[in-house]
C-alpha cells in the first residue's frame, strides 16, 4: 500500500522533528524518542489495518502517568501534546514529501491524527474526573474525621467540665455542713483548697477552649517581648518541682548556643507552649522517667528539643496530635489529670502550642520510635523559633530601643 510506504519514509525525519518540539532539555530525549518510536510503529498498524484502537493503550498509559499538577493546573497537556505530535506529523508530510506525496499521505493520515486527539481528550477528562473524584473523597473522609472528633470533643469536654465542678459542689456542701456544724478551721481551709483547686481546673479549660477559638479564627495576637528561653525553663523548672517530685521524674535542663540569646516573642505564650509539652511529657512518662530540655542554635532560628522516656507516639499519630481535635479516644477513659501518668485531656495542648509557635513563624513536631507502654521509647518534642532582633510592632521596637541597640552592638550584627 502506496501510503505505507510514504509514512515509513518520513519516520526518522519525524522522530527528530517531534522529539526536538516537545523536549527542551537533552535528559528527557531519549524517553520520548522511544515513547515517540512506539507511537509511530502504532500508528502503522492503524494504517494497515484501518483500526485506530491500536494506539488507546498507549495513549491511556500517557494519561495515566499525568501529575496531580498537571491536573490541577487545568491547562489540557495531553491534547496539547497529541496536537504538537499531530502538526509536527503534517509539517514532515509537507517538507519530506513531494506535493503528490504529501497530499496522499496527509489525506490517508488524517483522519486517524483526528481520532487520536479526540480519544486523547476522552482519557484526559476521564484522568481529571477520576483526580477530582479522588480529592472529593479525600475531602469527605477528611469532614467525616473532622464530624467524629467535634462529637467525641464535645462528650470529651463535658466530662472534662463535668470533673472539676462535681468536686466543687462536693467541697461547697461539705464546707456548708462542716460551717453548720461548726467543725474546725482546719476542715474549712482543706475544703476551700478543694474549691479553689476546681475552680482553677475549670478556669485552666476554658482558656484553652478560648484560645483554640483564637487560632482557629486567626485572632490571636501576640506581644512581643525580650525573651531568654533558659529563663522561661527556669520558670516551669519552679512550677513543676512538686509534680516531678511527687512522680519521682528527673527534669534535666540544659544550656546550649541560643539558650541564653535574647529575642523578641511573647513570653506568656512560649510558656504556655513549652508548660503544654512538658505537662504531657510528665503525663506520659512513667515514674522514675527523666525529661531533657536542650537544643541548638540554626540560621535564624533556635530549636528547642523536650525529650523524655515516655510511652511514645505511633508513627500515624504524629502530624494528627497538633490537630484541634486531636486523639480524644474514649472520654470514659479521660481522668481529668494534669499530671498523672497517662492522665487523659481535652486534647487541645498540642493544638494551641503550633497556633502560638506558627504564628512566631516558627514550626514544632515530634520524633518518636513509636508507642509503646511496656518498653517506653520516649518522644522528642522539637520547637524552632525564629531569632527576632526587633519586635514586629514599631511601637514596642520604640519601647525597647536600648535594649535592641544594645543586642546589635553586642552581636556585631544581626544574625
Ligand atoms: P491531651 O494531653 O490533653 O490529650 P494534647 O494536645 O496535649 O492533649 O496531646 C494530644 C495527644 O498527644 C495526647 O492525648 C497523647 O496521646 C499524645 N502525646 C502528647 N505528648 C506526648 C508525649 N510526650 N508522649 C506520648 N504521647 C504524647
Amino acid at each position: 500500500m502506496h501510503e505505507i510506504e510514504l509514512l515509513h519514509a518520513i519516520r526518522s525525519a519525524w522522530l527528530q522533528r517531534v522529539t526536538h518540539a516537545l523536549t527542551r532539555g537533552m535528559t528527557l530525549r531519549d524517553d520520548l524518542r522511544e515513547e515517540m518510536d512506539r507511537l509511530f510503529s502504532l500508528l502503522e498498524q492503524v494504517m494497515q489495518t484501518g483500526d485506530p484502537s491500536w494506539l488507546n493503550p498507549l495513549l491511556q498509559g500517557w494519561s495515566e502517568v499525568m501529575t496531580s499538577t498537571d491536573l490541577e493546573s487545568g491547562a489540557s497537556s495531553l491534547v496539547e501534546f497529541v496536537r504538537t505530535i499531530n502538526a509536527t506529523m503534517l509539517e514532515t508530510c509537507r517538507e519530506s514529501l513531494a506535493e503528490g506525496d504529501a497530499l496522499t499521505l496527509i489525506s490517508a493520515l488524517y483522519p486517524h491524527l483526528e481520532t487520536m486527539l479526540v480519544q486523547s481528550a476522552n482519557y484526559e477528562t476521564q484522568a481529571k474526573i477520576t483526580y477530582i473524584t479522588n480529592q472529593l473523597n479525600a475531602a469527605r473522609q477528611a469532614l467525616e474525621r473532622l464530624d467524629r472528633s467535634k462529637s467525641d470533643f464535645i462528650s470529651v469536654a463535658a466530662h472534662e467540665l463535668r470533673t472539676p465542678l462535681t468536686l466543687v459542689e462536693g467541697y461547697a456542701a461539705m464546707l456548708r455542713e462542716s460551717w453548720e456544724k461548726k467543725a474546725s478551721a482546719e476542715m474549712d481551709r482543706m475544703l476551700i483548697d478543694g474549691i479553689h483547686n476546681g475552680t482553677r481546673r475549670l478556669q485552666a479549660l476554658i482558656d484553652d477552649m478560648i484560645d483554640v477559638s483564637l487560632l482557629d479564627n486567626n485572632l490571636l495576637s501576640l506581644n512581643f517581648q525580650p525573651v531568654w528561653i533558659n529563663r522561661l525553663f527556669s520558670i516551669l523548672h519552679t512550677e513543676f518541682s512538686a509534680v516531678l517530685r511527687d512522680r519521682s521524674l528527673t527534669l534535666e535542663i540544659r544550656d546550649f548556643p541560643g539558650s541564653s540569646e535574647m529575642t523578641f516573642a511573647d513570653p506568656e505564650r512560649l510558656l504556655q507552649v513549652f508548660r503544654n509539652i512538658l505537662s504531657n511529657s510528665v503525663k506520659y512518662t512513667p515514674d522514675g522517667g527523666t525529661i531533657i530540655i536542650e537544643g541548638r542554635k540554626l540560621p535564624g532560628f533556635i530549636e528547642t528539643t523536650i525529650t523524655d522516656t515516655g510511652i511514645g507516639i505511633a508513627p500515624s499519630d504524629m502530624s494528627i496530635i497538633f490537630e484541634t481535635f486531636s486523639r480524644l479516644g474514649n472520654a470514659a477513659l479521660h481522668s481529668s489529670g494534669k499530671t498523672k501518668f497517662k492522665g487523659g485531656g481535652p486534647g487541645l495542648g498540642l493544638r494551641i502550642a503550633r497556633g502560638i509557635i506558627e504564628s512566631h513563624g516558627g514550626a514544632i513536631w515530634v520524633e518518636s520510635p513509636g508507642y509503646d507502654e511496656k518498653e517506653c521509647p520516649g518522644s522528642t518534642f522539637h520547637v524552632l523559633l525564629p531569632v527576632r532582633q526587633e519586635p514586629p510592632d514599631s511601637r514596642a521596637a520604640r519601647l525597647f530601643a536600648s535594649l535592641i541597640a544594645e543586642t546589635h552592638t553586642s552581636n556585631g550584627e544581626i544574625n
